[in-house]
C-alpha cells in the first residue's frame, strides 16, 4: 500500500521510498525511512497536500510525494496475522495496538526485504543469460538482436532478500526513437526498480557505456554487470575495475553469465545499494557536457525546477538534458508544465547559441560529449592488449601523435613556449600603442584642466593607473585566444590528461592545469576558471597556490632588475624566478593537500574529438575571459589606484615629489613597514614600490620610477645623452641598490601578496574571506622567508 492512499487518522509504518536519487534523498532526510511509524493528520480526498506526523513532527507531502512511499497499514497487518505465519508472534500481545504495531513493524521489515531489479543493456550483452544463471530460469537466449521483447520476470531468494528480477529489452540508448527504448525507460520511471542492474559487454565496452551514461543521468541507484568478462580476460586487454568504477560512481561486478561466475558478488552489491551504500561505492555524478552545453542545462534545469512537483518524478537535470535532445516524450511532460513556453523560448535560444559557438546541433553534441566522457574513462582505465585496431578517425590519429608516450611532453612545451612567445612578442606591439594613447591622452587632460589636486588625481590618479591596466589587455587577449584555440579544438583536453599523473602527485587534478597556465596572463581569470574543477578539494588548493605563478603584472618588475643586475644573464634569471614560483606552488600544493578535508572524489577527463573551432566561438571564448580582466580588474585598480595616488598625494607639500612622497601618507606608511622588511635588504624607497603594489603589480615599476627620479636625473646627466628613461632607471637602481637586495626584491615581488584584484577574486570563488585572508597570510610569510633565504644566499656568493 501506499501512504497517500491511508485515510485521515489512520496509522502505518513505512517500508520504504521508490523514485530517483534525490527524491529519496530529500524523503529519507524528512525522516521517511524503513520501519518508522507515520500517521495521517489530514487527508481530504481533493485535498494536496496531505498532512502527516512522523517522529513526532508534523509534515505534509504532496500526494504524488506520498505515492511514492510504500507502507504497511493497519488493515494489512489485521489481516496479515490471521495467516498461519504471523500467528505466534501476534499471540504474544494481550493489547491490540501493541500487537498491530508489532505486526506492521514485521510485515514492513520482510516487504523491505524484497528487492525488485531491472536488467538493462545493449541487445546481446548477456541480460538473457544473467537472468536465468540468478533466477534458474530457462529462457531463450540467443546470439541476435532482439530475442527479449517485453519484460520477463523472475524470482530468487538470497542472504534473506527476495528480488524480484526483471528482463528489459536490448536497447542502445534511451532516447525515445525505438518502442524497445520507450518501453524500457517507461519501466524505469514508472515501475521504478529498486536497483537498476546495467548488464554490459565488457568486450565493446565504448559502445555499451553510452546507456550507462544516460542511466547516470536519470539518477538511479545502479550496479554495473561487467558480463562477458571472460572475453576480455582471454583477449589479454586488461581494464582497471576499481577506478572504472569510482570514476562513474557505480560499483562494477565483473560477471560471466553463462557460467554464473561472478553472479553472487552482484547480488551482494545489488544488496549494498539497496541498504544505502557509501559514497565510496556508489555516488551519483553529473557527467560534464562541456561548459557551453552545461551553461544550457542549467538553464533549463532551473526553469523545470519552477514546477516543484515534477521533481518527484524525474531528475530535472536528466530532464533538461533530454529536452535539449529534442526527445519527445520529455517534451511531452514540459508541455503539462505551467512554463512550458519560457522552457521552449529558452531551448530555442540555447540551441542557436550552441549551433553557432560548437558548429552542430545541440542533440549531436549532447551525443559527443556523452562519448568524450567514455572516452577519458576508458584512456585511464583500458589498455588494449596489442594495439593492432586500425586508427580510422582524424582524432585517432591526432591522438596517436600527441599523446605518444614520447612525444606527448615535446609537442605539449613546445605549444606552451609558442603561445608564450607569441604572447609577449605579438602583445608588445599594441602595448606600445596603447600605452602611447594614455599618455597623449593624459597629456591631452593635463592641459585641458586647471592646475591643482584634481588634475593631478585626474591624469597621476585614474588615467594612469587604469592605464597600467589597460596595457596588458592585448597580452592577455592574444593569451586567452591561444588557450581558448587549445581548448575549443579539443587539445586542452589532452594537455590536461598527459599531466594529470603528475598533477595528481601534487594532490591536485589534470584540470588544475589549464588554470595553472591561465596564471601566467593574469591571475584573476585564472582563478575564474577553476570552476571547471569538480573537486573541491582540487579546487580550493589550485586557487591557493595560483599566486606563484607570475602574472605578467609582475613582468615588467623582473624585465627591469634582471636586466640592471643580470644584464648577461637576463633570460636566465627570468626563467629562474618563473621557476621559483612553479617549485613552491607545488610546495605548496603538497603543504595545503594536510589541511583541506579530503572529498578528492575522481571525475572523468573527457577526451572530445577534436574539431576546427568556430571563429565565433573562439572570438567568444576570447573576450569573455579578456572582459572578466576588464571588468574585475578596472574596478578594484580604479579605486585602488585612486587611494594610493591619495595616500602619496597627501598631506601636501612643495618641497618636490621625493620629499612629497617621503612625508606623505605612503611614506610613513613605507617607512612604518621598514624595519619588517630591513632583513631583506630594501630601502624605504622600494617598500614604497611594494605598498603599490598590493593594489596591482603594474605599479612597483612606476613607482620605482618616481621614488627614484633625482637619482635618474643624476645618473642619466653622467651617462650622457642616455635618454631612455629605463635604462635610467636602470643604472640608478644599480648605483642605489645591492645585488643581494635586488635578488631579494624579485623574489619577494614573485611571492607576496596577490593583488586586491586576486584577493577578491579568491574570496569570490570560494565564498570565503577567510580563505582569501589566509591565502595572502600565507604568500607574505613565504615571500619574506625567501626574499631573507635569497638575500642571505646572494651575499654569501659574492
Ligand atoms: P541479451 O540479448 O542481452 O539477452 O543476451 P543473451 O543472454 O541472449 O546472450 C547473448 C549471447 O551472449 C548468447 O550467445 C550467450 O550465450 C552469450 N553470453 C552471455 N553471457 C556471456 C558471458 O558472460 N560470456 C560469454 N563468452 N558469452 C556470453
Ligand atoms: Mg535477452
Amino acid at each position: 500500500m501506499f501512504l497517500s492512499e491511508l485515510k485521515t487518522g489512520e496509522k502505518a509504518v513505512i517500508v520504504r521510498v521508490n523514485g530517483h536519487g534525490s527524491f529519496r534523498k530529500r524523503l529519507i532526510e524528512m525522516g521517511f525511512i524503513q520501519g518508522k511509524k507515520v500517521t495521517v493528520v489530514l487527508n481530504a480526498p481533493l485535498k494536496d497536500p496531505i498532512e502527516y506526523e512522523i517522529l513526532g513532527y508534523k509534515v505534509s507531502l504532496r500526494r504524488e510525494e506520498a505515492g511514492r512511499i510504500e507502507v504497511i497499514s493497519r488493515e494489512e497487518a489485521r489481516s496479515a496475522w490471521e495467516g498461519e505465519d504471523l500467528a505466534p508472534l501476534a499471540e504474544g500481545f494481550e493489547d491490540e495496538e501493541e500487537r498491530l504495531d508489532a505486526v506492521m513493524e514485521r510485515l514492513a521489515r520482510e516487504r523491505n526485504h524484497v528487492i525488485r531489479v531491472a536488467l538493462v543493456g545493449n541487445p546481446n550483452c548477456g541480460k538473457t543469460s544473467l537472468f536465468n544463471a540468478a533466477s534458474g530460469a530457462h529462457e531463450h537466449v540467443g546470439n541476435y538482436s532482439g530475442v527479449t521483447v517485453d519484460a520477463k520476470e523472475g524470482k530468487l531468494e538470497y542472504k534473506g532478500y527476495k528480488f524480484i528480477l526483471v528482463d528489459l529489452p536490448g536497447t542502445y540508448s534511451l532516447s525515445a526513437y525505438s518502442p524497445e527504448e520507450l518501453y524500457v525507460r517507461k519501466n524505469l520511471i514508472d515501475a521504478l526498480p529498486d536497483v537498476v542492474v546495467n548488464v554490459v559487454d565488457a568486450s565493446n565496452l565504448e559502445r555499451n557505456l553510452y546507456l550507462t551514461t544516460q542511466i547516470i543521468d536519470m539518477n538511479l541507484r545502479v550496479v554495473m554487470a561487467l558480463n562477458m568478462f571472460d572475453e576480455l580476460r582471454s583477449s589479454g586487454d586488461t581494464l582497471d575495475i576499481k577506478q572504472l568504477s569510482w570514476l562513474l560512481g557505480i560499483p562494477v561486478c565483473p560477471t560471466v553469465s553463462r557460467t554464473g561466475e561472478g553472479v553472487d558478488e552482484l547480488f551482494d552489491t545489488i544488496i549494498k545499494i539497496y541498504e544505502g551504500a557509501s559514497p565510496r561505492l556508489a555516488r551519483h555524478i553529473h557527467i560534464n557536457h562541456g561548459a557551453e552545453l552545461e551553461k544550457s542545462i542549467d538553464r533549463i534545469k532551473l526553469l523545470i525546477q519552477e514546477n516543484p512537483a515534477i521533481r518527484n518524478r524525474y531528475s530535472t537535470r536528466y530532464l533538461a538534458i533530454k529536452y535539449l535532445e529534442n526527445d519527445k516524450d520529455v517534451e511531452r511532460v514540459v508541455d503539462t508544465l505551467a512554463n512550458r513556453e519560457a522552457i521552449a523560448a529558452a531551448r530555442a535560444e540555447e540551441e542557436a547559441r550552441v549551433e553557432s559557438l560548437l558548429g552542430d546541433n545541440t542533440e549531436n553534441a549532447i551525443v559527443d560529449a556523452k562519448y568524450a566522457f567514455i572516452q577519458g574513462a576508458l584512456a585511464e582505465t583500458y589498455r588494449r592488449h596489442q594495439d593492432i585496431r586500425p586508427r580510422r578517425t582524424v582524432t585517432d590519429r591526432i591522438d596517436a601523435v600527441v599523446t605518444n608516450k614520447w612525444l606527448a611532453f615535446p609537442i605539449f612545451l613546445l605549444l606552451l613556449y609558442i603561445v608564450f612567445y607569441a604572447t609577449f612578442t605579438l602583445g608588445n606591439y599594441p602595448m606600445d600603442w596603447i600605452d602611447w594613447l594614455v599618455g597623449k591622452f593624459g597629456g591631452a587632460v593635463g592641459t585641458l584642466m586647471n592646475d591643482g589636486w584634481l588634475k593631478d588625481l585626474m591624469v597621476d590618479g585614474v588615467i594612469a593607473g587604469v592605464g597600467s591596466v589597460l596595457v596588458f589587455l592585448p597580452n592577455i587577449l592574444i593569451l586567452y585566444f591561444f588557450i581558448s584555440l587549445m581548448e575549443d579544438s579539443g587539445y586542452m583536453a589532452r594537455a590536461a590528461f598527459i599531466v594529470d599523473k603528475l598533477m595528481h602527485r601534487i594532490g591536485l587534478h589534470g584540470k588544475s592545469f589549464i588554470p595553472m597556465v591561465m596564471g601566467f596572463g593574469c591571475n584573476v581569470p585564472a582563478i575564474m576558471a577553476t570552476r571547471t574543477i569538480e573537486s573541491r578539494k582540487s579546487r580550493l588548493i589550485t586557487i591557493a597556490i595560483l599566486p606563484f605563478m607570475s602574472c605578467a603584472g609582475r613582468l615588467p618588475i623582473f624585465v627591469l632588475l634582471a636586466g640592471a643586475f643580470f644584464p648577461h644573464h637576463a633570460p636566465l634569471a627570468l626563467l629562474g624566478i618563473y621557476l621559483l614560483g612553479i617549485v613552491l606552488a607545488i610546495i605548496s600544493a603538497l603543504v595545503f593537500a594536510k589541511f583541506v578535508k579530503d572529498d578528492d572524489l575522481p571525475f572523468v577527463m573527457e577526451l572530445p574529438p577534436y574539431r576546427v573551432p568556430t571563429g565565433k566561438a573562439i572570438g567568444r571564448h576570447t573576450w569573455e575571459k579578456g572582459r572578466q580582466y576588464l571588468q574585475k580588474m578596472a574596478t578594484t585598480i580604479l579605486i585602488g589606484s585612486v587611494i594610493i595616488w591619495c595616500l602619496g598625494y597627501f598631506p601636501r607639500s612643495d618641497k618636490g615629489v621625493v620629499w612629497q612622497q617621503e612625508h606623505s601618507y605612503i611614506g610613513q606608511v613605507g617607512k612604518a613597514v621598514a624595519p619588517a622588511l630591513d632583513p631583506l635588504g630594501f630601502d624605504w624607497k622600494m617598500d614604497i614600490g611594494l605598498l603599490t603594489g598590493v593594489v596591482a603589480k603594474e605599479l612597483v615599476v612606476s613607482t620605482l620610477g618616481v621614488m627614484y627620479a633625482p637619482e635618474t636625473a643624476e645618473t642619466a646627466e653622467s651617462s650622457a645623452g642616455n635618454g631612455d628613461n629605463d635604462t635610467a632607471l636602470q643604472a640608478a637602481l644599480v648605483e642605489s641598490i645591492t645585488l643581494p637586495a635586488a635578488v631579494a626584491f624579485m623574489v619577494f615581488v614573485l611571492l607576496y601578496f596577490p593583488c586586491i584584484a586576486t584577493f577578491v577574486a579568491i574570496k569570490n570563488e570560494t565564498g570565503k574571506w577567510s580563505w582569501a585572508i589566509a591565502v595572502c597570510a600565507y604568500t607574505m610569510v613565504v615571500a619574506w622567508i625567501f626574499a631573507f633565504l635569497a638575500f642571505r644566499l646572494t651575499a654569501f656568493l659574492i
